[in-house]
């Protein structure tokens, strides 16, 4: 097995290593139950977690992070790819093996109710773990318990409450103590502070990085959230479409960002400085759907920095919009502009009156009288082959950068 080092030293050995992990859901007609196509929620991703670091797991809502968490714990089958934990591999696990396995990775959910029964209480709720596992002595039960409740910053009273009597943050409390109640290796926590106030957010993620420093646990974070990975994650791994596009080092990525997406995301937190607004990448287009994703790179038809083709000179913001001219144009969605002039399609689509590159401005005005004329069949079809770009042909794979993390863009090859 090749070892993804970015930025560990190669001698250590991980505790859980994923390789080409996929998770597809097929789609089937209702009637006859034939597949007609496949959701690519995970699509071949690589990572390693070593033991007592926290690797962070981000991207937008929907780009896979919670399907690879519940494919990397055996939770759901995979459709591909190998998770091999402490030197064994998961997926060839028997039942018996799978139950240490269970033990030793858990879960951790993002909304706390949905992991706590309103009928348990707090005590039971945190025992019973222990109880699955074995642990019949009562007493020894209570004990740890107690001890437990501690260590989440609750106390051992709590142990007689029940949850519709707790806040959101002593729930989520409680669903960590239970998850650490069977003492695991790893621990994967699944936007653990998305469901909580933001006051509240950072004492639980707090509570992590303590009970990380004490136990010497291995988290697996999934945030959709920039900030909290950065506060509390050693090294990361960004999601896009099912796949990662960026892996390396927290530091190293959140100041030196390798891949266009990567720094799409990091443009769109939220600033206080007064200097920096104005300044954010904003992404165009909406995500793609996974069960049809696009060619070659799956970024490129929202990417900023999609390379042009050989022998133009385009302002690259403009660019960016003849790329989703010809987006518009694949959707369907230009028919309504027929008739119109082409200088006023060139205001619809925000593109300026004359290109600076002759060759290309020609190109584009031909496009856009085949539009004006209603044949955008024919101007999608004359923009794919002229403006056609490397990064629809080619998938990028995740390389080396020069700046030490991994990134998978065309530019870096
Ligand atoms: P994230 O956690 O990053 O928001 P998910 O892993 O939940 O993303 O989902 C990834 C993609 O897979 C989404 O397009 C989602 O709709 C799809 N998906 C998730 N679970 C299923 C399922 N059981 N059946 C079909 N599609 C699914
Ligand atoms: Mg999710």
């Amino acid at each position: 097995m090749t070892s993804v080092t970015d930025g560990r030293p190669e001698d250590d050995q991980p505790l859980l290593s994923v390789r080409n992990l996929t998770k597809h859901y097929p789609l089937t007609d209702g009637l006859l139950g034939t597949e007609t196509g496949r959701v690519r929620a995970v699509d071949g991703i690589d990572f390693d977690v070593y033991p007592g670091e926290t690797v962070g797991l981000v991207g937008e809502s929907g780009c896979g992070k919670s399907t690879a968490a519940r494919a990397l714990l055996g939770l759901e089958e995979p459709t591909a790819g190998t998770v091999v934990f402490d030197g064994e591999d998961v997926t060839a696990f028997d039942d018996a093996a799978c139950k240490r396995f269970r033990r030793r990775a858990q879960l951790l959910f993002q909304d706390p109710d949905s992991s706590l029964d309103p009928r348990m209480s707090v005590g039971d709720a945190i025992a019973e773990p222990l109880l699955v596992q074995g642990l019949t002595a009562a007493t020894r039960r209570r004990e740890i318990v107690a001890d437990l409740l501690e260590r989440v910053g609750l106390s051992a009273a709590d142990a007689e409450r029940y949850p519709h009597e707790l806040s959101g943050g002593q729930k989520q409390r409680v669903g960590l103590a239970r998850a650490l109640s069977v003492n695991p290796d790893l621990l994967v926590a699944d936007e653990p502070t998305a469901a909580l106030d933001v006051s509240v957010q950072s004492e639980i993620l707090a509570l992590l990085a303590d009970l990380q420093a004490s136990v010497g646990l291995s988290i697996v974070l999934i945030s959709h959230d920039l900030g909290v990975v950065r506060q509390l994650c050693d090294r990361i791994a960004v999601m896009y479409l099912g796949e990662i596009v960026e892996r390396g080092p927290t530091e190293d990525v959140f100041t030196d960002p390798q891949h266009p997406y990567t720094r799409a995301l990091l443009a769109s937190i939220p600033t206080t400085d007064p200097r920096d607004r104005g300044t954010a990448v904003s992404l165009t287009g909406d995500v793609p759907s996974p069960s049809n994703p696009p060619s070659g790179c799956r970024f490129h038809t929202r990417c900023p920095e999609v390379i042009q083709p050989d022998g133009y000179d385009i302002e690259q913001r403009i660019w960016r919009r003849i790329m989703d001219l010809r987006q518009h144009l694949a959707n369907e969605t230009v028919d309504g502009e027929a008739r119109a002039s082409t200088t006023t399609l060139r205001e619809t689509f925000s593109l300026p009156a004359q290109l600076e590159d002759d060759r290309a401005d020609a190109v584009l005005e031909t496009a856009l009288e085949q539009i004006a004329a209603g044949d955008p069949d024919r101007a999608a079809a004359l923009l794919a082959t002229e403006f056609a770009t490397p990064c629809e042909r080619r998938a990028p794979s995740l390389e080396v950068t020069e700046a030490g993390q991994d990134a998978a863009c065309l530019r870096h090859d």
